[in-house]
């Protein structure tokens, strides 16, 4: 099949613009602004780079957000080229109707349309504007408008702001490599004028990372990932960053719990006040749990503590702090309950009942006394969409017991259960395992769910 025809009269003219890319980029000059936005989404679904890096020059709105485009690998090309076409404005040229970009946002999925709406009354008027740097256009203005009389401080190209999310880690791309590269270029062309905010940071490794750490103002992040790294380092780059919404630690290593660099840790945790999802994973914090959660916020909505090690004690303290009132989300994924007594987790699952939509319990060493005792908690849960409660070591009846409980749950379509343990002949050693035992089961299980009304319920397993 042909592409679809065009069918309005805006399609058209968009249409015969893309067919020819030169004709394409000589009209920019002379095409009426409303062309701009339409014409840009375009280009760059059908990855016109080079029309796309000529719309950037000359854009006619204050920003341009890449918004709810998917950046796969042909339009990482576009990101390069959007970099290459933003100009530095200077600041006598601020009256005429091209270009006025100051703000280009080469984040995705950010929730925003390409141009934010008129009725935005911030100046610059975007909704995305930098509220944090004292490098942001805002902050700039302002201390212009105080210090006006002063011609010294007048900076000779327009502020403008650059909004990216930044992965540094070891694995990256070579391409992802030299687009990092550009973005420091640019801003090392800049002059000053371009301030480079970055809302979303991956790092690993964070010794070897200074000289990119160098370029970003930390206050700008909303979101913080440390793959790897000691806490003391963990530490030194939290001292430079403003409120974060999410907050992620992975394969950290503190030398002790009860030392220094623990107790500046939690009081860099106490300053989240807008903290919404905290990850921890592989940070072993045995019966430190209650120092790290207390500070944070009562409003925390995801919360992963993955290879923490947890006790007993931080169950219990988990089933009681406010921190874990309203959770969304709650995955606690390889924390073994090697003990008898159930509470705990029943109380967690008890407290989450009105909220928890999503339980991963894998690898908890969970047994068909630990899931009995919490099925009556775990069966109110009514807003619960996803449980994923694999590799732990339960019976084909408990499961069955299970599936009736959790059929009423009207919310709840995928649930990942373990495959019990009469499938191994040593559990959980996988080449024991009978193959066609494991298939009695999930034509067992398909067939209550289907019994139950419940055929929308999908239930699966994995080897693991
Ligand atoms: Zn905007
Ligand atoms: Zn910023």
């Amino acid at each position: 099949m042909d592409n679809k025809k065009p069918n309005t009269l805006l399609d058209l003219a968009i249409h015969q613009l893309l067919k020819n890319e030169t004709a394409a980029i000589h009209a920019l000059e002379e095409i009426p602004r409303d062309l701009f936005v339409p014409l840009f989404c375009a280009s760059f679904k059908g990855v016109h780079k080079s029309i796309v890096k000529a719309m950037v020059k000359v854009w006619p709105y204050t920003c341009l957000h890449i918004g709810t485009f998917t950046v796969r690998k042909p339009h990482r090309e576009l990101l390069t080229a959007m970099l290459e076409g933003l100009q530095f404005l200077p600041v006598q040229n601020s009256g005429s109707r091209i270009p006025k970009l100051r703000i280009l946002d080469l984040r995705e999925d950010s929730g925003c349309k390409i141009i934010c709406p008129k009725i935005c009354t911030k100046s610059p008027e975007c909704l995305f504007s930098c509220a944090h740097s004292e490098n942001s256009i805002l902050k700039i203005q302002s201390r212009q408008s105080i210090a006006s009389s002063e011609p010294e401080v007048q900076p000779s190209s327009i502020p403008m702001e650059l909004i990216v999310n930044i992965s540094i880690v070891s694995n990256i791309t070579l391409r992802e490599h030299e687009y990092l590269t550009l973005l420091l270029n640019k801003v090392e062309d800049s002059s000053g004028s371009l301030h480079l905010c970055c809302r979303d940071l991956e790092i690993d490794e964070l010794g070897d990372r200074r000289n990119i750490l160098n370029h970003l103002d930390l206050k700008c992040l909303v979101s913080l990932s440390v793959f790897q790294g000691s806490l003391v380092d963990v530490n030194n780059l939290l001292a430079q960053v403003g409120q974060l919404r999410r907050f992620c630690l992975s394969r950290i290593t503190c030398r002790s719990l009860n030392g220094k660099a623990f107790r500046n840790f939690v009081s860099h945790l106490r300053c989240m006040d807008h903290l919404n999802e905290l990850n921890f994973h592989s940070f072993v914090l045995t019966d430190h749990l209650e120092a790290a959660l207390r500070v944070l916020p009562t409003s925390l909505e995801f919360l992963h503590l993955t290879f923490c090690e947890l006790s007993y004690n931080d169950f219990k303290f988990l089933a009681e702090c406010p921190q874990a009132n309203h959770l969304k989300l709650l995955n606690i994924t390889h924390n073994p309950m090697y003990w008898e007594d159930c509470e705990p987790f029943y109380n967690i699952l008890h407290r989450l009942s009105g909220t928890l939509q999503h339980l991963a319990v894998n690898q908890c060493v969970l047994t068909d006394s630990m899931v009995a005792g919490v099925i009556p908690a775990l069966s109110r849960c009514t807003q619960l969409r996803v449980l994923n409660f694999s590799s732990n070591p339960v019976s084909m009846p408990m499961l069955m017991r299970l599936l009736e409980h959790l059929t009423p749950l009207l919310e709840l379509k995928y649930v990942i259960y373990p495959i019990p343990v009469h499938c191994y002949g040593r559990w959980p050693i996988q080449d024991s395992l009978d193959e066609q035992k494991l298939a009695n089961v999930k034509a067992r299980l398909k067939r209550m769910l289907r019994e139950a009304g419940r055929s929308d319920m999908i239930w699966f397993t994995f080897p693991g």
